[in-house]
């Protein structure tokens, strides 16, 4: 049987409308860094579970999750409510295409994510590989109010010559206002942070957030030279959706 249960050992609240969680981490769960996996619970016994990014790193004991609460949503009506000691469902299988893989080595590695899409980011910028394969990583991760700048001040801890982060805020007060994905299309991204226009032959792309910025991304990056992995091969950039939009 491929999920296995587990002690939720912690619980935080970044906003009205998400969460994180940390787990035990099953013995047999091994993982690439980026990648995700499907965790549930059991309500009336019958096993709900949805996808998620792992944000821990595939060197830790334990296993955390960034989660959406959905007011409505099968399972986040549920996982919001859960507590320390409480136990959910995890898979043993995990895959994904936000890997070190499923992308070229390069300059500069720039993670675009939007709401809970940061996730799988804030596994690689903790990966020692992701530093020997690329100059510089640039995370920009986009949400809507303050609150839901999830993990700024550990991401702040780590941000060195190295390690860039643009956290940008659309419908708050906040100094950087715009979009990351317009942000990178404008150029000005590259502008404020001192760095060379992105470039399909040096730099490199990961994306994972909202179905519409995943889709507005990779229709722009692709009619300006840069190759998606596919398995035909591996190109300069990949995405993930962080969710999918059932009702649409
Ligand atoms: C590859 C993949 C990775 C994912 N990783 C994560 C993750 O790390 N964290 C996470 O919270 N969710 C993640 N999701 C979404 C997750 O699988 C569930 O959809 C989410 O937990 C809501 O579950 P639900 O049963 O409450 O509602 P669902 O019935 O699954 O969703 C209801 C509706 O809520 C909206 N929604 C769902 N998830 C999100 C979200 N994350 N952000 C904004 N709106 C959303 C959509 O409009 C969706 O149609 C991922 C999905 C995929 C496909």
């Amino acid at each position: 049987m491929p999920y296995s249960e587990q002690h939720v050992t912690s619980v935080r609240k970044w906003s009205d409308k998400t969460f994180s969680l940390t787990t035990t981490r099953p013995s047999n769960f091994q993982f690439e860094n980026g990648e995700f996996v499907t965790i549930g619970l059991r309500p009336e016994g019958k096993l709900i579970a949805r996808a998620y990014s792992i944000v821990s790193t595939n060197d830790a004991d334990y296993l955390e999750f960034l989660s959406i609460h959905v007011p409505e949503g099968p399972l986040t009506s549920r996982l919001a409510q859960v507590r320390e000691g409480d136990t959910v469902w995890v898979n043993s299988k995990a895959t994904g295409s936000l890997t070190l893989k499923y992308i070229r080595p390069g300059r500069n590695l720039y993670l675009l994510s939007s709401g809970t899409g940061l996730a799988p980011f804030m596994c690689l910028i903790r990966d020692p590989e992701v530093y020997k394969t690329f100059e510089r990583v640039i995370l920009v991760h986009t949400v809507r109010t303050v609150p839901e700048l999830a993990y700024k001040a550990e991401i702040e801890a780590l941000t060195n010559e190295r390690l860039f982060y643009v956290p940008t805020v659309t419908r708050e007060p906040f100094k950087t206002p715009q979009r990351g994905a317009d942000l990178f299309r404008t150029g000005e991204l590259f502008t404020q942070l001192g760095l060379p226009q992105a470039d399909p032959e040096h730099d490199r792309v990961m994306i994972c957030g909202n179905p519409d910025m995943n889709k507005e991304m990779s229709t722009y990056l692709e009619h300006h030279g840069w190759v998606f992995t596919t398995h035909r091969g591996v190109g300069n950039f990949t995405t993930e959706k962080a969710f999918v939009l059932h009702n649409s």
